[in-house]
């Protein structure tokens, strides 16, 4: 890669020390003058205070270095400012002026307080609009120096007048002179708590001007040179307070070298700790279970129903072969809803049962773990295999059976939710984990487990049992890993995940690039593809007749209320009474005389369990739930599907939804019930849904329209330890960043570099991205 040249780095100019400033310097400590490291608390710096250092901490910023690593997400010219005269109308500029007037007009019931601020400079005056505004009162005072950021429009209701409509704006400090607000490319940064941007600009510029000058750069030099990557000093310093003369599309893009540079290391340490971590897995003592023996090819075809897709043949050979070697498995297993993982799984299981050993399936949700014991149960009956589950619903004495016989070998397989990490269950001797993840996130959880060597650890051992909860790090050596006593020997066994959810390549790379990785990329035969409209909700009537028909032609049909399960907030309550009381009135007036169902995950597991019965044995014609069913459920007589306030749910988990119909040979149906006028993004939602049933596709554009850190939820991406690298916006980086680092893991060669790599990464970078303990 070619990295455009490195233009010099500015000095920050000092600007002259007002008054206040040198007051303020010379009271009990003077911190300016303190030499400051990277590793020194924020509490420290000049210009915070303890309230400042409370939200700092909060956000995860503890030290100088960690502020440092908060870089503006964007960049203004405050060099070559726009005259008011100057603007025209859909231009987007930043002007200087002052204050002339300010005041709430009205309020209205749509947009609340309309907020009007008249800003003015030496060649006219700028009217901006601020809704929702109430909270601007008493923010201005005339004749305040002030700098706007905006689009420039028309308004509306005056002809030919200019205006902005909420631009962002900055009140700028009495001293004419401070070089950190104006005549320089100013960062702009997303305030944090009580900090504004200006206050974090402040802080930063004074602590870089005290910065230790020579802190160690965690990159090694020889990637630094290869790649003409500023020292990381000098890119923080330019990301921070770049040069005049630099493009602002290019810092704005994060194109600069300087950009480049800090997006690369948190890629190439993430990825390292991804090799290391890899490396570490392998040096495990895994089974070596008999995978080429006729007996073996016998019981895999006994148990399939039915013939595998290439796709499927080839997942399973990719299994096998990690089964076979003698280092524990850890392998993804991706495939869109539908696709067939489900068997798969049990194939894996097969061979590891013929071996001799158990299997653990877990199951995100107890409807899902009771659909996979059903389903395993029906398949491995040719087998003769046993297999049984823990569930909620189970009584105690019943429940300590199924654990007696687990630990005495006799179970084959066990099925379970996630809580098989947390209750006392013990192997005789467990050779395959198989994890079935209903979020990404849940993947990424669990991945982050296995890293930790916690997955199993308690409940899956024979020895002592601990508690484990799942979220919380779990601080355990890495060497406790997945291990089992057989026969004196230390063993880890296989681990299989699989997730329901598509994920972008990229992403895949970023998230999983410790885990191997099969694809299923083509659905079994014999589906019609879903034919899915969107329909609003004036045209209900017309939706409860088209149900109406189906029911009389035999078919079954879901209706889905978006229901905010798993949280005990006032809002989460009246979602669920919501559609509590829609499922009554749609059984009282609009299907009076069909059977109606109504699943929700506040129910007991006992009754869930007799409703979705219902459901698959068809005595319930039209089952009434919240997003429970999202995963799993597998009813084909069932082929359609009408999901009420479908704006409300987010691309992948309609995409889920959806995935529950379209099983069988008739085709189906699904509406997506939502006003014909929506927001951009909700209008692309949508359409993207009508339009396409390739996960892998919708799985893409739910990325592109959220970015990676919607797209898994701000903390996991936080939990990545990724702040300015962006997965998708910098997919070449993460590439590059990934053969550097696995490199350097795997070549025996770099041994030396790699240690003293380690060993001379700050406190900081090892908290970051957990290398502390491996080396
Ligand atoms: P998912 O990948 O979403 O877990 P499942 O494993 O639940 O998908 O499979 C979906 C449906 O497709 C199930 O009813 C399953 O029995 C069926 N199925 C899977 N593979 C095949 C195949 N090769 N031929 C026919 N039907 C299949
Ligand atoms: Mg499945």
């Amino acid at each position: 890669m070619q990295l455009a040249g490195w233009p010099h780095v500015a000095p920050i100019r000092k600007s002259a020390q007002p008054p206040d400033e040198i007051l303020k310097a010379c009271s009990v400590i003077n911190k300016a003058a303190m030499n400051l490291t990277s590793a020194s608390e924020v509490a420290y710096l000049k210009g915070v205070g303890p309230q400042r250092a409370a939200a700092l901490a909060a956000r995860g910023i503890h030290t100088a270095g960690d502020l440092l690593g908060y870089l503006p997400f964007r960049y203004e010219d405050r060099i070559h400012f726009t005259t008011v005269k100057e603007i025209v109308p859909g231009g987007t500029y930043t002007i200087q002026g002052t204050v002339a007037d300010a005041g709430i007009s009205r309020f209205t019931r749509r947009r609340g307080a309309l907020y009007h601020l008249f800003v003015r400079d030496s060649t006219g005056t700028l009217a901006c609009k601020f809704f929702h505004g109430a909270y601007l009162h008493g923010r201005f005072r005339e004749g305040q120096r002030i700098v706007l950021h905006g689009k420039a429009d028309l308004d509306p209701q005056r002809n030919g007048r200019i205006e902005m409509v909420n631009p962002q704006f900055e009140l700028l400090g009495t001293d004419a002179a401070d070089s950190t607000e104006v005549g320089r490319i100013v960062p702009i940064y997303e305030a944090i708590g009580v900090v504004s941007s200006r206050m974090i600009r402040k802080i930063i510029y004074a602590l870089l001007e005290n910065l230790d000058p020579s802190p160690a750069d965690p990159l090694p030099a020889e990637l630094l040179e290869r790649y003409a990557f500023p020292a990381r000093r000098d890119a923080l310093r330019f990301a921070h307070f770049p040069p005049p003369g630099v493009p602002l599309e290019t810092l704005n893009a994060f194109r600069s070298p300087a950009h480049q540079r800090l997006i690369f290391e948190e890629f190439f340490f993430y990825q390292l700790s991804l090799a290391l971590r890899r490396q570490q897995a392998e040096r495990q003592p895994g089974i070596a279970f008999r995978v080429r023996e006729p007996r073996i090819r016998e019981a895999l075809k006994r148990i399939l129903p039915f013939k595998p897709t290439d796709a499927q043949k080839r997942v399973l050979a990719e299994i096998a072969a990690d089964l076979e070697r003698p280092v524990p498995m850890n392998r993804l297993l991706e495939g869109d809803v539908g696709s067939g993982k489900t068997i798969v799984a049990l194939e894996a299981a097969t061979i590891v049962i013929e071996n001799g050993w158990q299997v653990a399936l877990m199951a995100p949700t107890e409807i899902l773990a009771v659909q996979h014991f059903l389903s395993a149960r029906r398949i491995f009956e040719r087998a003769g295999y046993v297999v049984e589950v823990i569930a909620g619903g189970l009584k105690a004495a019943a429940k300590r059976d199924v654990a007696e016989r687990v630990k005495s070998g006799q179970v084959q397989l066990l099925v379970g939710t996630h809580a098989l990490l947390e209750d006392p269950i013990a192997f005789a001797k467990l050779g395959l984990v198989i994890v079935d993840e209903q979020h990404r996130f849940g993947v990424l959880q669990r991945k982050r487990l296995i890293d930790k060597g916690g997955l199993e650890t308690g409940p899956l051992e024979t020895g002592p049992l601990e508690k484990s909860s799942i979220g919380q790090p779990i601080e355990k050596p890495a060497d406790k890993s997945i291990e089992i006593n057989t026969n004196g020997k230390r063993t880890t066994p296989d681990v299989l995940v699989m997730t329901a959810t598509p994920i972008p390549r990229t992403l895949s790379l970023t998230l999983y690039g410790d885990l191997d990785v099969s694809v299923i990329d083509s659905l079994p035969p014999g589906r019609t593809p879903v034919d899915t409209r969107w329909s609003s909700p004036e045209h209900l009537a017309g939706v409860w007749d088209f149900l109406r028909r189906q029911v009389a032609a035999g078919r079954q049909a879901y209706v889905v209320y978006p229901v905010i399960e798993q949280s005990k907030t006032a809002e989460a309550r009246l979602s669920l009474k919501a559609a509590i009381v829609e499922y009554e009135r749609l059984q009282k007036s609009v299907f009076p005389n069909l059977r109606l169902g109504l699943l929700h995950g506040r129910m007991r597991s006992d009754e869930k369990d007799r409703v979705m019965e219902a459901f698959r044995r068809g005595e319930v014609h039209i089952l009434v739930s919240t997003t429970v069913i999202e995963v799993g459920v597998d009813v084909p007589n069932a082929t359609v599907m009408v999901i009420e306030h479908a704006e409300r749910f987010g691309l992948a988990q309609l995409h889920q939804l959806r995935g529950r119909i379209g099983r069988g040979a008739e085709k189906s149906t699904c509406i997506l019930i939502a006003p014909k006028r929506l927001s951009d993004e909700g209008q692309q939602r949508l359409e993207t849904m009508v339009a396409t049933s390739d996960g892998f596709a919708i799985a893409e554009m739910d990325l592109q329209l959220r970015g990676p850190g919607e797209f898994f939820g701000t903390r996991q991406h936080g939990a990545l330890g990724l702040e300015v690298a962006n997965p998708v916006r910098d997919r070449e980086l993460l590439e590059i960043a990934r053969r550097e680092a696995f490199a350097l893991a795997s070549n025996p060669e770099s041994a030396g570099a790699r240690r003293r790599l380690l060993g001379s990464l700050a406190p900081e970078w090892q908290r970051r991205y957990q290398l502390a303990s491996v080396g």
